[in-house]
């Protein structure tokens, strides 16, 4: 036997760890992993684990086979990955000073039926290190544009209000744009570091009480022009009126102004965009519903990482930074962002977040 250990499952495309009909396990082909690889069967006992997995836990499987895992003593690095739900996403964890990241699927019979968990372990730390130090590399590097960029900026400043002569009117317009260029490249630059900063756990959200309906009647008059300039309607309704909530005001600011932005961006002419702001329990709902051009369902998952951009997004000016900022944003507040879309149809997005600080 042996063949059949490591399969894919072609429904799934998972893989499957298949046992064979007699039960027979290829320890030596599970122990040469360069991942640690832990097996439980349905009623929660431990029934195998491969050689990386001791040396990651720094447990030996003699101690632990044949035990039920919530009867493991409960400070363990063994029962903190165990006892923990790794089905639909990877959870990374420092275990022993060293990054692991622990994911979980069933564990399936050569006929797909359900024999238990599966549990494997992979040290990430070289990596997170790395990554690290490269994302230190670029915000240094994003840092220092800063300032020719500033120089360039304020030279051209002191041109456009003729502070370094007479300027040849044929001239204003370049000027004008150069300015332009200038201002978006600098808030290109002060969004890539502020996403390394929320990151790296760097900003600090400082809440203080804040008239949300304000807030949000400033960002849609911000935008208001650019709707007009393309017949695009843009409602702000709010029903009730909202108490008062603690936010910090300029970073949600910045997450209210790029999802009311893209709405404008992604709406094609004579399109609508609807805004609506309400309490439910303890939570502002904030919702922008455009009838834009919509985000396809491979695409929905990924709008948030950094830089990502949907194919039809293509036409349209942008970094792929927005979206990656506010949920940070959002989440450092406690709260979270939902998105709905179809493509061709229009998208909903819905900004979720406590009134109050949870503690
Ligand atoms: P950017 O707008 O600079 O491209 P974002 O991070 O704000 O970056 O958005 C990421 C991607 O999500 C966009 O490029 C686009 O593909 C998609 N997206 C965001 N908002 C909308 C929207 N309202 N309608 C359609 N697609 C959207």
């Amino acid at each position: 036997m042996g063949n059949n250990l490591l399969t894919i499952n072609r429904d799934t495309q998972r893989m499957v760890y298949s046992v064979h009909p007699d039960g027979f396990l290829n320890e030596s082909v599970v122990d040469s992993l360069s991942s640690g690889v832990i097996f439980s069967d349905d009623n929660g006992i431990l029934t195998f684990m491969n050689r990386k997995a001791e040396t990651l836990l720094n447990v030996f499987k003699e101690t632990v086979i044949g035990k039920r895992i919530d009867m493991l003593p409960l400070r363990t690095p063994l029962y903190k990955v165990m006892s923990e739900d790794c089905r639909e996403f990877s959870l990374e964890m420092n275990i022993f000073g060293r990054i692991i990241e622990v994911r979980s699927s069933e564990l399936l019979s050569p006929d797909n039926e359900v024999l238990g968990n599966i549990t494997e372990l992979f040290d990430v730390t070289e990596e997170r290190r790395e990554r690290r130090n490269r994302e230190e590399f670029v915000a240094k590097m994003t840092h220092d544009l800063k300032s020719p960029l500033m120089v360039m900026q304020g030279y051209m400043q002191a041109i456009k209000l003729g502070m370094l002569g007479k300027v040849d009117p044929n001239l204003g317009k370049i000027i004008d744009d150069m300015a332009r260029s200038g201002k978006s490249l600098h808030s290109m630059i002060e969004d890539l570091l502020d996403i390394y900063r929320l990151e790296m756990g760097l900003v600090q959200i400082l809440r203080r009480s804040c008239d949300a309906a304000e807030l949000l009647e400033n960002c849609c008059r911000d935008r208001q022009m650019e709707a007009d300039e393309f017949g695009i309607s843009l409602d702000l309704t709010i029903p009730c009126p909202l108490p008062m909530v603690e936010l910090d005001e300029k970073q949600m600011t910045r997450v209210f102004a790029n999802i009311i932005g893209n709405a404008v961006k992604f709406t094609p002419r004579d399109g609508s965009i609807a805004i609506s702001a309400i309490m439910q329990d303890d939570n502002l709902h904030i919702a922008v519903h455009d009838t834009g051009i919509g985000i396809s369902e491979k695409d929905l998952p990924r709008i948030f990482t950094k830089y990502y951009r949907s194919e039809n997004a293509a036409g349209f000016k942008g970094s792929g930074l927005g979206l990656a900022l506010s949920k940070e944003i959002v989440e450092a507040h406690g709260g979270r962002i939902e998105v709905v879309s179809t493509e061709g149809m229009g998208s909903i997005f819905t900004i979720i977040i406590p009134i109050r600080e949870q503690v």
